[in-house]
């Protein structure tokens, strides 16, 4: 099929990814949750708007609307254990300022329209009553540079874990390797620092849809679940927020930038939209820019459908949320709620009581009818 975008045509789809679509939740294994161990078995958890950047639509949905732009809220989640007030962070965000990305990076985000956070992360948690020194470890979903933060700013007893394989995706880091997406310091191996890779010796249980998780706490209140697709090591959390009855949050890393990706309209179970697709050139780190063809924002495309039906399986049950670690609908909610946009940090674990799940699928800021030929190319 031809189309009027130019580098779909010019560009072979050696990777097969112009046909492919995200699998049926029907086909998937499900595990019903088990509950609650004890009351305390929850964690509460509060969302922190880092920072926000804009980029063109097609990278994340398929559409013939090129110019078509989209300001992502880029946030960072803190989880406090109700029982025992242990605390973890999930993902960092965006570095404070340009130049304290590795230069590939910095060429790659120079143009695009980014409003920075204004301070360290340690600065932004001491601001709400947190003190980094509490942060036991810093868990990232993945180590593109909008996720990577700056482990460097927080005390060297906060461990940081990452994902499989992460450090063979992305080390040698800036400068042991001067086109480098990340920084040596960004995983820093070896060093004072206890730093955490996931691998086949991890103690993996089934969690729901997810046939890889690890029960973090022990009890069942954060699963770490293995979402590989959309980069090496990728990775996302499900969060038990409530017991009493039970209820959960999947936060769900780059799983999806746009949920009609992994779930439609209201009533409707099928998703719509496919990815968008880039030439390779484009791409987000030296190795991504060899592979060559048409890539997607997600490494492994049929991988990173796969886990989009995961995470639609797992919402499909009344008691999961997702939260998407660039969401517009909760960001749609919360400024309408906060009166603006000049907000930070938001509990978001009573989501149950203020029945957020109907509130995102009415608050859609996609929808089919709204996207250019979104099932034509
Ligand atoms: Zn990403
Ligand atoms: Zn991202």
């Amino acid at each position: 099929m031809t189309t009027n975008i130019k580098y779909l045509d010019e560009f072979e789809d050696k990777h097969n990814y112009r046909s492919i679509r995200v699998p049926d939740t029907k086909t998937l294994e499900f595990e019903p949750l088990k509950p609650a161990p004890n009351n305390d078995a929850y964690c509460k958890v509060s969302m922190v708007k880092n920072s926000d950047l804009t980029m063109g639509l097609s990278l994340f949905v398929r559409t013939s609307d090129t110019d078509a732009q989209l300001t992502l809220p880029v946030y960072t989640f803190v989880l406090e254990h109700a029982g025992n007030g242990r605390r973890v962070a999930f993902d960092l965000g965006l570095k404070p300022k340009l130049e304290d990305f590795s230069p590939f990076i910095q060429t790659i985000i120079k143009d695009t329209p980014i409003t920075w956070p204004r301070g360290t992360l340690p600065e932004i948690f001491a601001d709400h009553g947190i003190d980094a020194k509490t942060i036991e470890a810093v868990i990232l979903s993945h180590v593109h540079f909008d996720h990577i933060g700056d482990i460097g700013q927080f005390p060297t007893s906060t461990k940081l874990i990452v994902g499989p394989n992460t450090a063979k995706a992305a080390l040698p880091g800036y400068p042991s390797y001067k086109d480098s997406a990340v920084l040596d310091s960004d995983l820093p191996f070896g060093s004072e620092r206890e730093v955490e890779e996931l691998n086949d010796k991890s103690p993996w249980v089934r969690c729901g849809a997810f046939p890889e998780a690890i029960d973090y706490f022990g009890d069942g209140s954060l699963y770490i679940l293995n979402a590989y697709g959309h980069m090496v090591g990728h990775i996302a959390a499900l969060v038990r927020t409530s017991t009493n009855p039970d209820s959960y949050m999947l936060l769900a890393g780059d799983s999806a930038h746009v949920r009609g990706l992994y779930s439609c309209c209201v009533g409707c179970a099928h998703p719509s939209f496919r990815a968008g697709l880039y030439p390779a050139a484009h791409g987000l780190s030296p190795a991504e820019q060899k592979r060559g063809g048409l890539l997607a924002i997600h490494y492994d495309l049929p991988a990173a459908y796969l886990n989009m039906a995961r995470m639609g399986r797992m919402e499909e049950e009344d008691n999961v949320c997702v939260i998407l670690a660039h969401d517009l609908e909760w960001k749609k909610i919360i400024d309408r709620e906060q009166g603006g946009e000049d907000w930070e940090w938001v509990q978001v674990g009573d989501w149950m009581a203020k029945n957020r799940k109907a509130e995102v699928k009415r608050e859609l800021v996609y929808k089919p009818d709204g996207v250019k030929d979104y099932d034509k190319i």
